[in-house]
């Protein structure tokens, strides 16, 4: 019996997690669930889970929920507030497992905290990785912690490496990686008209149902970009050797390429209670609620280079990689920020490469040798986005 704590448990892949954890209580305790404002949700899952610790990281909202759990049936729950409380709840000594699911920088520290604190760590706040690079997969090494990629794509290629093969490891077998991407809601959509395109139709993706910022992500295919950059930091490879492919269908989740010529896919549908089941059973395997994958129904698949001109992100992202320091943490926070003034309306759809460049060129890049100086980048690149965002309002 291994003791769970999610953060950012209200989230897609927070539900998913749980969804598949009730499906074996055999095997998990919830010790700890965290959401930042959502206590409704929040207050379900601790009625359907009963965890010992629930986190509301808005201090008005904890209040609220403090409020709701006065009259009713959920006793002995800790309720706790404050970005510290995330660190404190991914580091209990009954958490073994900590999901990182809480979405963009907010989850950096509870991750690098529970990754030090040796857990295992199941790792799908992208944004954590990207913006910490090196010093979050030293902190896995010198603690031995284990770290088992979320995003289906890096949860595919964990699975089509080595036997034995860890996170963070150089598998001198392996040529390159596929990285495979759907192209997202725009893929074939005329460049004229992305200028205009509307929030409700950016989230809107074809393949995967998930949060908004993600989706988004998506939409420009930054989340390639930043999924590039993981993979590079996850599975100890250059950039050069990580060619993304778009494959429409998502039924191909990546691939490895072997030095003798050997190409292994993972394939599944898309549903992200495949690789948490995957991570959560490691090294074992369980039912995740899945549907079996309908291989007639999908009949055939196919495969296209990605198109720089109309995903300039991802170029972007390239830049940032292949020059490092402190690059791909300014990429990052100028696409939090991007991203966010488009959902709120602020901004066209268009504008969010044009924000980010513009941060990428406004700051000198230094190493990124401490994690002072990755929270001090983030911070003023966080700020200068939103000054050239609010110079490029509609
Ligand atoms: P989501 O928006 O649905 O959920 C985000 C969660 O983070 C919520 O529980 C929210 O309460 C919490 N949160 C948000 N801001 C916070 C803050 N400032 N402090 C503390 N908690 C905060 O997002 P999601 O789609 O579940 O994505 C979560 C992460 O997983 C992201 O990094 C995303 O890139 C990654 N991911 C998601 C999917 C997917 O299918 N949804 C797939 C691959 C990777
Ligand atoms: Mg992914």
């Amino acid at each position: 019996m291994k003791g769970i704590c999610i953060l950012g448990a209200t989230g897609s892949i927070g539900v998913s997690t749980l969804d598949v954890v009730a499906r074996h209580p055999e095997h998990y305790k919830v010790i700890a669930l965290t959401a930042n404002t959502n206590i409704d949700a929040l207050y379900g899952q601790c009625l359907a889970h009963r965890p010992e610790f629930a986190v509301v990281v808005d201090e008005g909202k904890a209040q609220e929920f403090e409020e709701k759990l006065k009259s009713s049936p959920i006793s002995g729950l800790q309720i706790l507030s404050g970005v510290k409380a995330l660190e404190y709840v991914a580091t209990l000594g009954q958490v073994d497992s900590v999901m990182a699911a809480i979405v963009g920088a907010a989850g950096l520290l509870p991750s690098l905290a529970a990754a030090k604190a040796g857990k295992t760590v199941l790792l799908a706040n992208k944004e954590a990785l990207v913006m910490s690079g090196d010093i979050f997969m030293q902190a896995v090494t010198e603690s031995g912690a284990q770290l088992l990629p979320i995003d289906s794509e890096h949860n595919a290629i964990f699975q089509c490496m080595p036997a034995g093969y860890k996170t963070g490891m150089q598998a001198k077998q392996v040529r390159r990686i596929l990285l495979t991407a759907s192209g997202g809601p725009f893929r074939q959509t005329p460049l004229e008209q992305l200028a205009s395109v509307t929030p409700a139709q950016a989230v809107a993706h074809p393949n995967w149902d998930m949060g908004k910022k993600i989706s988004v992500d998506s939409a420009t295919m930054m989340n390639k970009g930043l999924e590039m950059i993981e993979a590079c930091l996850l599975f100890n490879m250059e950039p050069e050797q990580i060619q993304i492919v778009i494959h429409p269908q998502s039924v191909i989740h990546s691939m490895v390429d072997y030095v003798d010529g050997t190409v292994l896919a993972q394939m599944g549908n898309p549903d992200m209670r495949i690789p948490i089941a995957y991570s959560l059973a490691w090294p074992e395997r369980f039912d995740s609620g899945a549907q079996p994958l309908d291989i007639f129904a999908i009949a055939r698949m196919d495969f296209e280079a990605p198109d720089l001109e109309r995903f300039p992100c991802l170029r972007l992202a390239y830049e940032a990689i292949n020059t490092g320091g402190t690059l791909p943490t300014l990429l990052n926070a100028a696409n939090e920020i991007a991203v966010d003034a488009f959902l709120n309306g602020q901004i066209r759809f268009t504008d969010i490469p044009v924000i980010i460049e513009r941060c990428m060129q406004a700051f000198e890049v230094k190493p990124a040798d401490s994690l002072a100086v990755i929270l001090e980048t983030d911070q003023q690149a966080r700020m200068a986005s939103k000054q050239i965002a609010a110079g490029l309002k509609r």
